[in-house]
This record gives C-alpha cells, structure tokens and sequence, in this order.
C-alpha cells in the first residue's frame, strides 16, 4: 500500500529552508529544489540528511541496495508496455548524438515527449495511464532516427504515433474486457479477461488461509499450443539478466547488513529472485516485516498490483530508506512525555487513559528510489501487502521525510505569498512553518491516535460512528496536536524555541482548512476524502464558535479572502473544547452528533471562496505532479580497492540523469 503524494502537496503552504545550516554554508549556492517544470510535472532535488552519521558498513549496505534497485530499472519499463524499452532505446540515440538545431520548435516537441515518457517510464501518462501523443511528425522522428543511425519496427512506430493503438496503459473501464484493452505487459495482447478468470479458477484454493500472491511475479503468455501459463520473472527466466544484476548486489549486501534478521531476509529474498517461488516471497515478507533492528532498510520486489487491471502483478519497485535521526529524536521526545500529554489534556477524565505509551511511528529518509517509485513516488508505504501476513507477523509503515520536505521546498513562496494575510504570517512561516509541520505530525500520529480511551461496553468506532469514524479520528488526532503545539511545556521540552511555532501551525492550518486544500476539489464537488472532511470541520468549527468574540476573521482585501487570528490562545481554548467533544463522540459512541458535526461544519463546500481559490492557484501555475531526481552514490576506494568511503552528489538535470540510468542499468535489451 502505498500514499501519493498529490494527497498531500498544498498542505504544506511554508518553504521551509535548512535554517540551522544556512550561516555555516555561505559560500556555497542556494540548494535548487526545483530545477525544472515541464508538461503537468515538476522535477524536485531531494537529499539525504544524516548519511554522514552512517558508519562506513552502513553507508556501503546503502550503496549496495541503491545499486541493486537501479539494476531493475529496465524492468518496470517493460512491464508498463511492451514496446517501451525498444521506443526508450531509440530516444536515448537521438538524444546523445543529435547535432542540429536544439531551439528548433519540432526538437523542443521532441525534447517535451521524450522527458514525459522518462518521467512515466514509458509511452503513458504514470498517473492517467492515457497514451502521450507526440506534436512532432513522424516523418521529422524518422529524420532524427536516420540521423542518429537508430531503428524502430513499423508496430513500435505505431504504437507511438497512431494514437487508436493502445490508447490507456491500464484500463479500469467495466464496460470493456479490461485485459485485451489495456496496454500493460502482464498479459499477451490477445489473452482475455475471462482466460485470466478461468486460469487463476483452477489455480487458487479458497480454503487456502494462508494463500501466496498468485501471479505476482510472472507474465500470463500463451504457448504455441494456445494453452496459457505464467512465465516468471526470475534469474534464467523473463528478465533474468535484469534480475542477476539484482542479485549480484543483493549478495553484496548481505555481507555488510547490520544483523542477522536482516542478513537473512536478504537472503531469502537472493532465493525468491533465483527461483521465482512465491512460498519463498512468503518467507521473505515475513522475515523482512520482522527485521526491525537497524539503521537501514529497504523495498526491493515485484511490490504493487496498481497497474495490473487484475491487480494481481507486481510492478517492479525498490526505495532505500536511512533512519530519519533527527525525526526520530523528536519522535522519542513526544512519546517520552505521553504520559503529561494525556493527564493535561482537556478531555474528561473518565476518557483518559491511566496508563498510556506513544505510538511509534517510523520516518525515514531515502536514499535511492526506482522502477515503480521513480520518478514519481509515494510518500509513505504500508508493507507487507499480504493479509494474512500483516495479521499475524505484523507491517511496515514508514513516512518518506526527506522526499515530504523536498515537496514542500519544491513549492517554493508562491502560495504563501498569495493567501497570507501579512507579512508577519509569511515571516513567521518562513522562519518555523517546516518545524511547526513536523511537530503536529509528531502529536498526530505519537499521541494523538494513541490518546484516549472508550466508555465500558462501547463497540469499536467502525460500528458505532460507522462512516464518520475516520474523519472524527483525524479530527482527534489533528486536534491533540493543535492543542498542545501552543502549550508552553513544549519550550520546556526542547520541542519549540517559541510560541511562534504554535501560531504559524494555526495559520497554517486555518488557511488550509478553510480555503487551500480546496484546490483539490473539482469545482461542483463536495468533500469525500476523510482527512480534508476532519480539516475542514475543525476549522469551520472554531470559526464559527469563535465569532462573538472574534476569534479568527476572515478579512477580504481586493477581492480576496484572508484568515487572521486575533486570539492566539481563545483559539487554542477552542481546539481544546472540540478536542472534548470528539474524544466524548468516540468514547461514548455517539453516532448522532459525530454525524452532526462532519457533515454541518466538514462536508459542504462554500462555493464563493471555492472559486476564488481554485482562480488564485490557478495563476499561480504550479505543476500538479512531482517527480524526482536520486542523489548518486560513489564509492572513494583506497590503493587496494578497497572502499573507504561513499560519496554523495546530487545531479541538477532530470534528462541527463535518465540518460545516465540507460548507460549504467541497461540490462535487458
Ligand atoms: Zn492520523
């Protein structure tokens, strides 16, 4: 499972800067988040924090996985389309030998289409799946072709230049055979929706509570004798040179883990790549799900079944994620002081927990990403996918940090700029609004979820809030955090230097839930998605309780709207006085007034400043998908070979590094 990043980008209105390090690093140029927008996409920079506090063994296992998790790269291409790896050959020709006029207007064409199918590994959009239609001709591609001594056949040449011919890479369409019309490599063209259904009959036992992942790493062909099977991906198999790379690395790897439950996973997974046994993909899960000890960890598989119309296959995918030392740190901070969170807490004292222990929740930072998750990627992922896993072994759930804060850098004033109400807001964001973010996540997640506790004899708030239980536990949790962030302990606690951290997470999340998450709204529309439910009627909440005394105004100027507050502290009262009721809704189960509250204050959409926003973003022109670019990791080796050290750099141009990816990983042909 993993969570996209078009949920959260607007959430975060503040470009942080790395304040701390700023004074030391004059002399070197500003770090560029940002260094290119093309199509609906931006390309964004992110980097690894804390690599240096890795010891030289750590550091070598990173290498060791990022190098494995390139060496697939090729694979995920041909899985998304049959003809993308032979279209991608012929583009990176061109692109290394083209000597004529690069300001020509059917090169710059040719230079857009070519960055939109790296960006989407392949000929289709990576979100919309719809095929990319080229604004060259196919005769200035054939020049080009000549010119660079390349060669395409006539149905690849089709394939990108007809657009009736494989139009949708996925196709979710239950009005068509969603096999036979989707263009994704996971089935042999002709093979239909109803074979794969009859196939997979005979194959999977229902009584099976243990089941493997049926299909999820092979292709279904059809043999010369028209009887269908499944050819897998592994070492000697479908895209076995490919998957030796891996291994090759893989092994590497395991000689420098730093335990043995992660040796052994490693292991186990060296297995699964040889055999292709889906028993052997089981034990890997479990015992990766289990390896919770060390530094580092990593996703490296046949993962995700997105974009198999039968969600069955795995697209290839890795990350490579380092411990987040400075989040976890603050991590340990809130959950050390549970305990004063929940005596202090507004709450009534019968919903209290006597004895209670933070959630961990785990941030990382990544380090290299590939396949499925590059150069798009998700900001978190839940894994194993497996249920019956999950429910007996346990999960992973991790937070991308660093890729999270280069989203937020990425978006750099503009929306700030544009929907703070003054200068001393945008101040204020500028200075704290990155720490401010981190810390309400801290009590969201920390304490928050883990606050509180139901009345003798309520159910669990799935049966008795139903639908509105997961907006009202966000709205709990978001509260927790919006309380506290303004409690004068948190100085004491060395979570905050001020106060000011407090008043620019209200601003921030006033402005937020009252006008910008509306961007995300289609104009008509309502409000579906849980957490935007919660922020929306936390926020009207108090706007409207905190009228009388004016709380939290909205001022119009020009023809726009702004949120002030003017009663930092009311404003907290207020939080806090939510904060009790929801906690009362959940632990009394009182369907009614949960009810009451998310569909009065969090469902309907004020159509005016609806279209205000969606007009002032607009303007603004920011790309709505983000994709991006990996550090690249070098090892520095002694006279004897040996490696001493691992460098990092980070590479500014998004094409020449796709360029570099070729050179390098180019293992299947
Ligand atoms: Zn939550």
């Amino acid at each position: 499972m993993l969570f996209l990043a078009f949920l959260l980008t607007g959430i975060f209105a503040c470009k942080p800067a790395a304040k701390e390090e700023a004074a030391e690093v004059k002399a070197e140029a500003p770090f560029v988040w940002n260094p290119e927008n093309f199509a609906d996409k931006k390309i964004i920079r992110y980097q690894i924090q804390g690599f240096e506090k890795l010891t030289i063994q750590q550091k070598k296992l990173v290498y060791y996985l990022t190098q494995a998790g390139y060496s697939g790269r090729d694979i995920i291409w041909d899985q998304m389309y049959r003809h993308n790896l032979p279209i991608r050959h012929t583009l990176e020709k061109i692109l290394e030998s083209y000597q004529g006029d690069k300001n020509a207007a059917d090169w710059q064409k040719f230079l857009l289409y070519a960055k939109n199918v790296f960006f989407s590994n392949g000929i289709h959009h990576h979100y919309s799946s719809d095929k990319f239609n080229p604004e060259f001709s196919r005769e200035y591609f054939t020049d080009l072709m000549n010119q660079a001594g390349a060669s395409l056949s006539e149905e690849a040449l089709e394939a990108m230049f007809n657009p009736a011919v494989d139009p949708k890479r996925t196709n979710f369409d239950s009005n068509t055979d969603i096999v036979k019309n989707s263009a994704v490599n996971f089935y042999d063209p002709d093979i239909t929706e109803k074979e794969v259904g009859d196939f997979y009959k005979k194959l999977i036992d229902k009584n099976d509570k243990e089941p493997v992942e049926y299909g999820l790493n092979s292709k279904l062909v059809r043999g010369a004798d028209g009887k269908l099977s499944e050819a897998p991906w592994k070492v000697g198999g479908m895209y076995g040179n490919a998957l030796a790379e891996v291994v090759k690395w893989l092994q590497k790897a395991v000689e420098v883990a730093e335990n043995e439950a992660q040796a052994n996973a490693l292991k186990i997974l060296i297995e699964y790549y040889q055999t292709g046994d889906l028993e052997k993909w089981e034990a890997y899960n479990i015992a990766w799900c289990q390896a919770t000890e060390g530094d580092v960890d990593y996703i490296n598989g046949f993962v995700e079944v997105y974009h198999d119309p039968k969600a069955m296959r795995g697209s290839y995918e890795t990350i490579v994620q380092i411990k987040d030392f400075e989040a976890s740190e603050r991590m340990e901070k809130v959950a050390a002081n549970a305990q004063y969170f929940e005596d202090n807490s507004p709450i009534m004292p019968e919903h209290k927990k006597k004895e209670v222990t933070g959630i961990s929740y785990k941030v990382v930072t990544v380090a290299g990403e590939a396949g499925d998750a590059s150069p798009s990627t998700p900001v978190g992922v839940n894994l194993p996918n497996s249920n019956w896993i999950r429910t007996k072994y346990g999960s992973k759930s991790v937070s991308l940090g660093n890729i999270i804060a280069a989203y937020e850098n990425a978006e750099g004033p503009g929306i700030l700029q544009e929907f703070a109400f003054d200068e001393a807001q945008i101040k204020r964001s500028q200075e704290f609004g990155s720490l401010a973010g981190k810390l309400h996540t801290a009590l969201h997640e920390v304490i928050g979820h883990a606050s509180g506790q139901l009345e003798q004899g309520v159910g669990q708030p799935g049966e008795t809030l139903k639908n509105y239980a997961s907006p009202l536990e966000e709205a709990r949790a978001d509260l927790v955090a919006l309380y506290y962030i303004m409690d004068p302990k948190l100085i004491e606690f060395g979570l905050v230097p001020s106060d000011e951290v407090g008043k620019t997470e209200y601003e921030q999340y006033l402005r937020n839930g009252l006008m910008l998450q509306l961007r995300r709204i289609e104009p008509g529309k309502n409000i579906e998605q849980a957490h935007m439910r919660n922020r929306q009627m936390v926020s009207n909440w108090v706007f409207e309780k905190g009228k009388a005394d004016n709380v939290v105004e909205k001022v119009a100027r020009d023809g726009k709207t702004y949120i002030k507050i003017n009663d930092y502290q009311k404003l907290r009262t207020l939080f806090g006085e939510l904060l009790k009721e929801v906690q009362r809704i959940k632990s009394q189960g009182d369907y009614a007034a949960g009810k009451a509250l998310i569909e009065n204050y969090g469902v309907n959409v004020d159509r005016v400043i609806h279209d205000e926003v969606l007009a002032r973003a607009a303007k603004l022109n920011i790309p709505p998908y983000g994709g991006f670019i990996n550090p690249r990791l070098t090892p520095v080796t002694d006279a004897n070979g040996e490696i001493t050290d691992i460098k990092v750099e980070y590479p500014e141009d998004f094409l020449s590094q796709m360029l570099e990816y070729g050179k390098n990983y180019g293992f299947l042909k």
